[in-house]
């Protein structure tokens, strides 16, 4: 009875609070009143709203299979606004005398369909582009129209990529060859003399501030790109000599990416800003300075400087840079440089969400035991009962040492033949009611042992779904990196079931139990009972950023179909682009499989078969059907 009233009194309120949505979804995703989850591509500044499942419904009718890879052109039109406005209205407030160009990093998410669309929305502010190999540079190229957004080459540059860059110079655009490398500069004026083209240089530099964070390796002495300022000055003095100083047009450095505290951006700045000053006193033309990537996304909402967060806003960042950078300038009585930031992640993240379907629950039931042991019980199982017996919520931590102990016994036991099967199913589902008992306790204590940090985990249910980590969230996997998840309907009832992810790779770092929240990180997802009848649907957000190409091909699992959709402004939406998967015959053909004569060699096997009474010629065919309807499928469960 309780709880139906509980079920009953569930709102879609308390699923927002539950997961977050609003905390981390920066205005762009909420719930229905019928408890759908809900895109709203114009921000705060429009009520314009699409639910994810009529978007689904519509992919489904076009006979796309889960999972789908969402990506919404909207949001990346409105990251790129959010951060050109705000560096607007810093520079505005300020009366900061240069400008602001961004540049996106096309390593970010390098799908020719986002760099075409950051091209496109972003020339009303003059937003390049950053590359960092010859392979971006010449993908570049083949979409940037403005001579007036900067394209910076960062990254080791051979003379096939410097001279591609010479040329975009000469055709107008303004192209930057950042020197990661002392070495680098002799090739830049090699090829330039050669060329007759003059080169537009810019230093990266290791600064001494260090950041927190996962990604920040880039950053701090020890990294493995830009110069030190022993080579800064060598530099400088090789330019003069060659009487190319009046190449040096920029100064560049990257802390990492993802910096989830302020204070580290601010130092980084101060640094930055005051070599700037000192490379236009030594005679250095200069005018830009590009400060990277590193403004992070507040994956968890919680806006505080843990990793996966960020304890500032990217108006806050945008006016920290400005007022640094201007005081900087004007006390050494120096023009105000042009700012350049290499935002790639909070460009992108909010772009694509990871939709799938849940195939199956392995539900976490333990079966109810009597209350006293069963007459001529094994010791080991009357010591289990004890500790069911005395626990407290002082001596828990015993508690749980002393039942891993007796299992732990009661298996050894069993293998040397000392106790039967029967008896050592019996305790070990003692066992787990121990250990439910425990996690319930540990709920009401304000601060537990470690050892039971993740206790909910081993309980959970395990919910098993149509995706695979490794190929649409391989930061999880690889740096346990936190995405936002949450059902995408049924937001109206109450989840009753703790679950963590499992996906279909069977490997068993193909899971999801680490979840956002915003003190702590939790173990568990809250997820609905699943219906006979309905399916589920569950979105991974904010995976626009680095894991569409990071994504491997872990067990064959190949590239999701992607659609894409543009809301208009009256609500109504159109799929732009609808990209299919890979089909079993591509995944085997990236690892040299050749599927044609795959085809032969199994017809060649089948027809053995035959000639050896196996099976008739009607079945070959039903056979040689069912393998190349199987080389020809996706890659995911198909219904
Ligand atoms: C990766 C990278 C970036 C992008 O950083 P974000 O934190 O994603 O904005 C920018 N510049 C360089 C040189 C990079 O290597």
């Amino acid at each position: 009875m309780i709880k139906k009233e509980l079920l009953e009194r569930w709102t879609v309120e308390k699923s927002e609070e539950l997961y977050g949505i609003k905390n981390w979804g920066a205005g762009y995703f909420n719930i229905s009143s019928n408890g759908e989850v809900m895109i709203n591509p114009f921000g705060k500044k429009s009520d314009v709203s699409v639910s994810f499942m009529d978007i689904l419904s519509g992919i489904k009718q076009r006979g796309f299979e889960m999972p789908v890879l969402l990506r919404f052109e909207n949001l990346l039109d409105a990251q790129i606004s959010h951060l050109n406005e705000s560096f607007r209205k810093a520079i505005k407030d300020n009366n900061y005398q240069g400008q602001y160009k961004g540049v996106y990093p096309i390593k970010v998410n390098q799908q020719q369909q986002v760099i075409e669309e950051v091209a496109k929305y972003g020339e009303c502010y003059h937003h390049g582009l950053e590359v960092g190999s010859k392979a971006e540079l010449i993908g570049a190229l083949s979409i940037m129209k403005d001579k007036e957004a900067c394209l910076i080459c960062n990254g080791y540059k051979d003379e096939e990529f410097i001279d591609l860059g010479l040329y975009a110079v000469k055709m107008g655009f303004q192209c930057f060859f950042v020197v990661e490398i002392p070495g680098e500069l002799e090739l830049i004026m090699q090829r330039s003399e050669t060329l007759k083209i003059k080169p537009l240089i810019g230093m990266r530099i290791k600064l001494s501030s260090k950041a927190g964070g996962h990604w920040t390796e880039s950053g701090g002495d020890r990294s493995i790109f830009g110069l030190n300022t022993t080579q800064l000055i060598e530099a400088v003095d090789f330019l003069k000599a060659k009487n190319m100083l009046d190449s040096l047009k920029l100064l560049h450095y990257h802390l990492g990416s993802q910096i989830p505290n302020i204070r580290d951006i601010r130092s980084a700045v101060v640094e930055a800003a005051r070599i700037y000053a000192e490379l236009v006193k030594e005679g250095a033309p200069m005018g830009y300075l590009d400060l990277g990537g590193g403004l992070a996304v507040d994956y968890d909402g919680s806006n505080t400087n843990f990793s996966n967060s960020r304890n500032y806003s990217i108006d806050e960042y945008c006016v920290d840079i400005i007022e640094i950078v201007q005081s900087t300038m004007n006390s050494e009585n120096i023009p105000h440089p042009t700012i350049i930031t290499e935002s790639g992640r909070v460009t992108v993240a909010y772009y694509s969400i990871l939709v799938f379907n849940v195939l199956d629950v392995a539900k976490f039931e333990i079966e109810a035991i009597p209350e006293t042991p069963p007459e001529n019980s094994h010791d080991l199982i009357k010591s289990l009962y004890y500790i069911l017996n005395t626990m407290n919520l002082k001596n828990i931590q015993e508690c749980y040492n002393d039942a891993l102990y007796y299992r732990d016994e009661v298996r050894d036991l069993f293998k040397h033949g000392k106790i039967s099967l029967r008896e050592r199913s019996f305790a070990e589902t003692v066992f787990w009611n121990i250990i439910s008992i425990i996690a319930k306790e540990k709920k009401k204590m304000k601060q537990y042992p470690p050892d039971l940090s993740d206790i909910e985990s081993a309980i959970a249910d395990i919910y098993y779904c149509n995706f695979s980590v490794f190929q649409s969230a391989p930061d999880h996997w690889a740096i346990n990196q936190l995405f936002p998840i949450i059902p995408l309907h049924r937001l109206t009832e109450m989840p009753t079931r703790n679950a963590v992810i499992a996906d279909i790779t069977c490997d068993c770092d193909g899971k999801i139990d680490s979840f956002i929240d915003l003190h702590d990180v939790q173990h568990v997802l809250p997820l609905h009972e699943l219906q006979h009848d309905e399916d589920y649907y569950l979105g991974i957000f904010l995976v626009g950023a680095y894991q569409e190409t990071l994504g491997d091909l872990h067990n064959l699992f190949g590239d999701t179909n992607v659609v894409s959709v543009r809301i208009y402004q009256n609500g109504d939406y159109d799929f732009v682009r609808e990209i299919e998967g890979d089909t079993v015959a591509d995944v085997l053909s990236y690892v040299e499989f050749n599927p044609k004569q795959m085809l032969l060699d199994f017809r060649e096997l089948a027809e053995q078969a035959i000639r050896e009474g196996k099976i008739t010629a009607n079945e070959r065919r039903e056979i040689m059907k069912a393998y190349d309807n199987g080389l020809r499928g996706y890659t995911y469960f198909e219904k």
